[in-house]
């Protein structure tokens, strides 16, 4: 459906099209507008403190002509829906609040070149943390997360612990050969988790950046994997399930 919509930049009247759509797709779904017009779509399932945010960004590349995001945003702002709907569903009672948080404007508007990504990049994610990151005690991110032979080891700005627990629940979901411990924090990148990392919060970027349609018009549903899209949703499902069960420290 999102991929359908076709290019959805920043801002475009595609974009936000979108987004009326995912707000209803979300528990206590609302818009959160953003600097420069642009818009988050968040949603609640309302606990005790710290939150657990799980987040994804839906917008694609403005400067791509043809980019239609089908890795590159729109797996992960799907995982994100589906892991709200069955945490709605799972859930203990007493459980800590998880909010879902489908970032606008993870990507550079046009004009701003690549080496100046963490200045105007990640306008969406910048405007959450600056609102409420004294109030998320963990994040998870979900980026390239269901191309063909998906692999994703720790990204280096992620968290090592909060890392381990992902593994851990991914054992348990017979997933853990989607994370892998070779080449744990071999790559750093800058992603919607660095202004909550900056904040001092907590948070793992689930990314395989190896996936070779990156940033191009090929970025399409048919080079994705139902199945790796399926194991990171488990995954992540089972690692909030046990962070939110988890007394706040
Ligand atoms: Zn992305």
């Amino acid at each position: 459906m999102q991929v359908d919509e076709g290019p959805r930049p920043a801002g475009s009247s595609a974009s936000k099209e979108l987004a009326e759509h995912l707000v209803t797709a979300l528990p206590n779904g609302a818009l959160e507008p953003v600097p420069g017009g642009l818009q988050n779509v968040v949603g609640e399932l309302p606990g005790s403190g710290p939150a657990i945010v799980v987040g994804a960004h839906y917008d694609t590349e403005a400067q791509i002509p043809g980019h239609v995001g089908a890795n590159d945003g729109a797996a992960g702002t799907a995982a994100v829906i589906e892991v709200a709907r069955a945490l709605e569903r799972e859930l203990p009672a007493g459980h800590r609040e998880v909010r879902f948080v489908l970032f606008d404007g993870e990507e550079e508007p046009a004009g701003c070149p690549e080496a100046r990504f963490l200045e105007c990049a990640l306008r969406g994610s910048k405007a959450y943390a600056h609102a409420y990151a004294d109030e998320v005690g963990d994040m998870i991110l979900l980026d390239y997360v269901a191309n063909r032979g998906l692999s994703i080891p720790r990204e280096a700005n992620s968290d090592p612990r909060l890392w381990a627990s992902l593994r851990e629940a991914a054992a348990r979901v017979g997933a853990e050969d989607r994370f892998p411990a070779e080449g744990d924090g071999e790559l750093a990148i800058v992603d919607d988790h660095i202004p909550f990392v900056e904040a001092g919060v907590p948070s793992i970027d689930l990314i395989d950046f190896t996936y070779e349609f990156a940033d191009t018009p090929q970025d399409t549903p048919d080079k994705l994997d139902r199945e790796a899209l399926d194991a990171v949703g488990e995954a992540v499902t089972e690692l909030v399930l046990g962070l939110a069960a988890e007394p706040a420290e």
